[in-house]
C-alpha cells in the first residue's frame, strides 16, 4: 500500500485512508470546491447582482434599466425587478397621459363656461 507524508504532522499515512489516524488531517482530496453562488436563473456562476433586490445573476439574466431618482442612473436589474420597473414606468406614463387629458378637458369646459 502506497503511503504518503502527512502535511499536517508528516508522519506516513496510507494513500487509501481517509484521514491521518495521527492527527486526522484529511487524505483525500475533498469533493469538488463548491464553485461559487449560482445565478438565480440559470445554472452558471453568478458574477454580479440585481441593484434593487440583490439577487445574484450571471451576465445574461441582468438588464440594465434607466432609473430616474436621485439624479437619474443606470442600475442591473434582474428580470422580475425589470418588468416590475417597465410596469411601473409604462403606469406612470399612462397616468401622466390621462392628467393631461383631464388638464385640457378642464380648461377646454373653462373656456365654454367661462366669464
Ligand atoms: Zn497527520
Ligand atoms: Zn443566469
Ligand atoms: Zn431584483
Amino acid at each position: 500500500m502506497p503511503l504518503v507524508n502527512c502535511p499536517e504532522c508528516s508522519r506516513q499515512v496510507s494513500t487509501a485512508a481517509d484521514a491521518c489516524p495521527q492527527c486526522g488531517h484529511p487524505m483525500q482530496p475533498a469533493s469538488p470546491a463548491p464553485v461559487g453562488p449560482k445565478c438565480h436563473a440559470c445554472a452558471a456562476a453568478a458574477t454580479t447582482r440585481c441593484q434593487r433586490c440583490g439577487a445574484l445573476s450571471c451576465v445574461q439574466h441582468l438588464q440594465s434599466i434607466y432609473v430616474m431618482h436621485g439624479r437619474g442612473a443606470y442600475e442591473l436589474r434582474c428580470e422580475r425587478c425589470y418588468s416590475d420597473a417597465k410596469f411601473f414606468k409604462a403606469l406612470s406614463g399612462v397616468l401622466f397621459g390621462v392628467f393631461i387629458l383631464l388638464l385640457l378637458l378642464f380648461l377646454l369646459v373653462q373656456l365654454f363656461l367661462g366669464t
